[in-house]
């Protein structure tokens, strides 16, 4: 993954902002809120704070992909300054969001992080509600898709007749390149291949990854050659 702190907020979509900031988070806006999906790795959520700013709604949920640090670092400091922001998360990975477990990569990165998470302090935030798959929160439905961690959630919204997929980490977009997040951060790759599949049956027009850019052409197409042999 690329550690070059981009700090810049794009324009994905007419009614989503996506914040790049190592992770990718993203602001969807609707006619009187907005609704966030991921956290971020910045702990101050300088980046996402100035979107939804732009936005000039106020954010009522925050949906999150998964427990992996880099996705819920800003979650304190999105609370601290909207307390009644309701925090969307699954069951499975619950505990990492509440601060409860880390969840660590494999191998010599795992030692490293666990050593460098005792100097990141993550406060973990409370976990109002839990979705399932296939439950709808907002006019956005959560799809289970796990196996980059255990309890991975993917959100589609259906906006202008256009299928939008927030896909958390499991895919990411480098170079117009899709593929699978490094190995030693995926939890169970057989699973991400089932996952993979489960999305590739449902039309997309665009699919946001956690990390990267956002895939607008031939979505589907590349999806199933992640998982055709
Ligand atoms: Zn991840």
């Amino acid at each position: 993954m690329d550690l070059k702190l981009i700090m810049a907020v794009i324009e994905a979509l007419p009614k989503v902002q996506m914040i790049k900031n190592y992770s990718n988070s993203f602001v969807v806006e609707f006619d009187k809120h907005c609704i966030l999906i991921d956290a971020g790795m910045d702990k101050k959520a300088k980046e996402i704070l100035e979107a939804i700013e732009k936005v000039g709604k106020n954010p009522k949920a925050v949906l999150i992909t998964h427990g992996h640090l880099d996705h819920i670092n800003g979650l304190a400091k999105l609370k601290e300054e909207y307390p009644d922001l309701v925090v969307v998360s699954s069951e499975e990975d619950k505990n990492a969001v509440e601060g409860k477990e880390i969840l660590l990569p494999k191998g010599f990165k795992g030692f490293l992080y666990k050593f460098l998470s005792v100097f990141m302090k993550y406060k973990g935030v409370k976990v109002d509600k839990n979705l399932r798959d296939g439950e709808i929160f907002e006019k956005i439905k959560a799809i289970e898709t796990s196996g980059h961690t255990k309890g991975s959630l993917s959100f589609l919204l259906r906006t202008d007749n256009k299928n939008i997929l927030f896909a958390g980490d499991l895919v990411i977009n480098k170079e117009n390149k899709l593929s699978l997040a490094p190995e030693e951060f995926n939890f169970d790759k057989n699973q991400i291949f089932k996952s993979l599949k489960k999305i590739s049956e449902i039309r997309l027009d665009c699919m946001l990854p956690g990390h990267g850019e956002a895939v607008k052409e031939k979505v589907n197409e590349k999806i199933r050659d992640l998982f055709s042999p």
